[in-house]
C-alpha cells in the first residue's frame, strides 16, 4: 500500500520541472498517507474543505506547508489563519478583508491566490478578469496589510479535450501577465490537477494540484 503510494508520488515528481511547485492533494485521504509521503520528502499539502485541514494540521508534523485549495467561506477563515501557508481560492474582496483581518489577529501575513473562473462549466468558484483587475486596482487592497497577493489560481474544463484545456490555460496565463503589471510578484500560476498538469506545466504553471494520481481515486 505505502509502497505503492510512494511509487506513485515519485513518478509524478519525475516529470516536474524542478521549479514547478508539488500540491499533493491529500483530501479525503488518512493521515497515514500524509506520513508516508511527509516521510520521503515531501512537505506541501493541499486540501479543500476546512474542518479535514485542521483536523490533519493538530495531528501531523508542524513544518507541513497547508494550502487551502477548495471554496472558503468567510466564517471559517479564523479557523486556519493560525497556519495556513497559501489560500488558493480567494474569490471575493469580502473572503480578502476576512483573511486579512484573521492574519492580523494572528500576528501574520498571509499569502492569497486569486482565484479565476477559466472553465466552462458554470459551477467553478472565481473572478473574471475584468472583476480580478478592478479588486488589484482598488483603494481598498492596498490597506490589507495582512495578505500578500502571490498570483493567481484557476480550475479547467473536466475534459480530456486538449484543445479546451489549452485555451483555458492560456487564457489563465493572459490574466497572469496583466495582473504582474500591477502586483509585479505576484508571479504564481496554480493550474494543473491530475488529468492536465502536464497540459498546464507547458503552458506555464508554476504550481499543479495533483491528488488522484499520487493517492488513488476518492469516493
Ligand atoms: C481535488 C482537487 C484537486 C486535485 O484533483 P485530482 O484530479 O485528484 O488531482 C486540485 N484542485 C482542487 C481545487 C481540488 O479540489
Amino acid at each position: 500500500m505505502s509502497n505503492s503510494l510512494i511509487h506513485h508520488f515519485e513518478k509524478v515528481k519525475q516529470t516536474l520541472p524542478k521549479q514547478v511547485c508539488l500540491v499533493a492533494v491529500s483530501k479525503t485521504k488518512p493521515k497515514e498517507d500524509i506520513e508516508t509521503l511527509y516521510n520521503v520528502g515531501q512537505r506541501v499539502f493541499g486540501e479543500n474543505r476546512v474542518e479535514e485541514l485542521v483536523d490533519k494540521f493538530n495531528s501531523l508534523p508542524k513544518d507541513i506547508e497547508w494550502h487551502m485549495i477548495g471554496h472558503l467561506q468567510s466564517k471559517k477563515v479564523k479557523k486556519i489563519a493560525p497556519f495556513v501557508s497559501l489560500i488558493h481560492s480567494i474569490d471575493s474582496l469580502k473572503l480578502l478583508r476576512e483573511v486579512n483581518k484573521e492574519a492580523a489577529k494572528n500576528n501574520r501575513i498571509i499569502d492569497c491566490l486569486l482565484q479565476f473562473h477559466i472553465a466552462q462549466e458554470e459551477s467553478k468558484y472565481g473572478f473574471n478578469q475584468q472583476e480580478g483587475i478592478d479588486l488589484l486596482n482598488s483603494e481598498e487592497l492596498r490597506e490589507l496589510k495582512h495578505i500578500r497577493i502571490k498570483g493567481v489560481m484557476g480550475m479547467a474544463t473536466f475534459t480530456s479535450d486538449q484543445d479546451i484545456l489549452s485555451r483555458e490555460f492560456k487564457k489563465l496565463v493572459e490574466i497572469s501577465k496583466l495582473i504582474s503589471i500591477i502586483f509585479p510578484e505576484a508571479t504564481e500560476i496554480s493550474m494543473g490537477m491530475s488529468g492536465d498538469y502536464l497540459l498546464a506545466i507547458q503552458h506555464g504553471s508554476t504550481i499543479v494540484r495533483v491528488g488522484s494520481t499520487i493517492f488513488g481515486s476518492r469516493n
